[in-house]
């Protein structure tokens, strides 16, 4: 490879570096607040530097023991815990599943009881207090963005993780809420059939707010399963089925709370949602889809999505005899590793090229097409739900993890948007995968200033919506039924990821464009 065309993100000499550092002749400086994929990222870019801090000396004690960045063989410790906000746990080693690291797999079934849960695990995030010119790029975590934001100045080229009030869209109640008003907003102004593209997410209320509500929707329904869960928590934790009305009035009288929780002055909020009772099943088993979407703007509305992503199955055949059964109904990583017969080698995650090749051979193309389109109209609907509430700041960028769910109609339904979606690798593909898809997020930032700024394609990421729908050049031009050709979205979820080949192009070209 000549060095014109090197990749950021892969090796390249000293001097090719100093000559792209952003501010003046200085490499870019970096703060992160997690230890695991992300930093191997950071610290394996060309041209960034470290800024001291809490990892930054862990690392300096571990230096001898761990490989050069980017590699399958990294010994950081692993998490275990496939947290989302954690900051401990890295890449995948042999011993991940070890039951000293796994959080203790003792091969004891979960069950989904209405039991309170824990306290949400807090972040150990990076304590520290920084000062405002101390770093280009931050990926901190969402307590710390909460605790310093509002008393932070930002200089023209930081860049920093997290919207102010992300939790707009990923907060089980407020994204239902969120979605409702739109839905309405949009009957009120293009008519009801316009509101149908907003049916897909399944019938929810808060709780307590909404229990009356729900009391008449649960009697209108009878002998249906519905799905409690906490609005605020991730990874399974406090969810539990139901189908009888007395299964929740534990719940209802208060005595849900744990114990524990002596700070809590009003009761937790719930969502109570309509569960999926018909979900496509492969190999008998139910699974949930897990899809990147970047956001570098709210105004206006700027998204990519990644190509590629995950599908996570549960571990034990679906069925609708046992709802007490977490290896059954929560898809999460979190709960399935658990699982008694769980295989740390196998895992339980099909890439979305995987699914996409299943799905296309067992239905055809179209209605695979149609699968994915329906997809992409959830990402961009959820999206445009808050576009008018977040706190837009052109320092701030999101990377949500999607988590969708298919029926057996081939319907996608949106189960929650994460805002720190799980950065952990599961297994060494789970590690490529992850390790490629924040390379390429810092590639669409851009902080080095060597592209564009007009490109549709960075690497594995699509420019879905600019202000507008994306349509894809005309080389993905397609023919319609009746004859005629239609561009398409520049979507690609779940196409082959030919990443490394695309970024020497466009750097390539970029590199032209800019000579002239
Ligand atoms: P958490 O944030 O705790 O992961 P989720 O809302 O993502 O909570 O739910 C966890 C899992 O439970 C999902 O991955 C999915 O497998 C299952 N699930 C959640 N809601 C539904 C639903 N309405 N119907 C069917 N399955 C659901």
């Amino acid at each position: 490879m000549s060095k014109n065309t090197r990749v950021p993100g892969y090796m390249q000499s000293k001097a090719a570096r100093n000559a792209r550092g952003i501010i003046g002749d200085r490499e870019i400086r970096f703060k992160c607040s997690l230890q695991n994929t992300i930093l191997d990222v950071l610290r394996g870019r060309p041209g960034w530097q470290e800024v001291p801090g809490p990892n930054f000396q862990q690392q300096n004690m571990q230096q001898n023991s761990r490989p050069a960045a980017g590699s399958q063989t990294s010994t950081q410790p692993p998490d275990g815990k496939g947290n989302k906000t954690g900051s401990t746990g890295t890449t995948p080693s042999n011993t991940q599943n070890s039951p000293a690291t796994s959080g203790g797999k003792t091969g004891t079934k979960p069950t989904l009881s209405s039991q309170p849960a824990g306290p949400q695990q807090q972040s150990g995030g990076v304590p520290n207090r920084i000062g405002d010119g101390d770093w280009d790029f931050y990926w901190c975590d969402r307590e710390w963005l909460h605790q310093n934001y509002d008393t932070m100045f930002l200089h023209e080229h930081q860049k920093i993780l997290h919207f102010r009030n992300h939790y707009e869209l990923t907060r089980k109640n407020l994204m239902v809420k969120n979605l409702k008003r739109l839905k309405k907003q949009t009957e009120r102004e293009q008519g009801k059939s316009e509101g149908l593209s907003f049916d897909f997410h399944p019938t929810t209320y808060e709780l307590p707010s909404e229990y009356h509500i729900f009391v008449e929707e649960f009697k209108r329904n009878p002998g249906i399963t519905w799905i409690m869960k906490p609005a605020a928590k991730s990874q399974g934790k406090g969810i539990f089925l139901f189908r009888r009305l007395k299964d929740i009035t534990d719940w209802k009288k208060g005595e849900y709370q744990p114990l524990t929780d002596t700070t809590r002055e009003v009761p937790e909020t719930y969502v109570v949602q309509r569960y999926i009772e018909n979900p496509y099943l492969i190999g008998g088993r139910k699974f949930d889809i897990r899809i990147y979407v970047l956001v570098v703007s709210y105004n206006p509305l700027k998204v990519w999505l990644y190509r590629d992503g995950f599908a996570r199955f549960s571990n034990t055949r679906f069925s609708l005899d046992s709802i007490e059964d977490a290896y059954v109904h929560l898809t999460n990583v979190s709960v399935q590793k658990n699982a008694p017969d769980y295989d740390p080698e196998k895992g339980c995650k099909w890439s979305t090229l995987r699914l996409r090749q299943y799905l296309s051979a067992k239905h055809g193309s179209e209605a695979v097409k149609k699968v994915f389109k329906g997809i992409d109209n959830i990402i961009t609907k959820g999206l445009q739900s808050v576009q008018k509430i977040i706190i837009n700041d052109k320092h701030c960028f999101e990377m949500y993890g999607y988590d969708i769910l298919l029926d057996d109609d081939l319907k996608p339904w949106l189960i929650e948007i994460n805002a720190s979606p799980s950065l952990t690798a599961s297994g060494k593909e789970d590690y490529e995968l992850k390790f490629g898809l924040l390379n390429d997020l810092l590639n669409v930032l851009d902080l080095e200033n060597r592209l564009t700024g007009k490109e549709k394609r960075i690497g594995g990421w699509d420019l879905l919506w600019d202000d507008g729908p994306v349509l894809a050049d005309d080389g993905n031009m397609e023919c319609t039924t009746n004859g005629t050709s239609v561009t398409t979205a520049n979507s690609f979820l779940g196409c082959h990821n030919d990443r490394k080949r695309q970024l020497r192009e466009i750097y390539t070209s970029a590199q032209a464009i800019k000579k002239t």
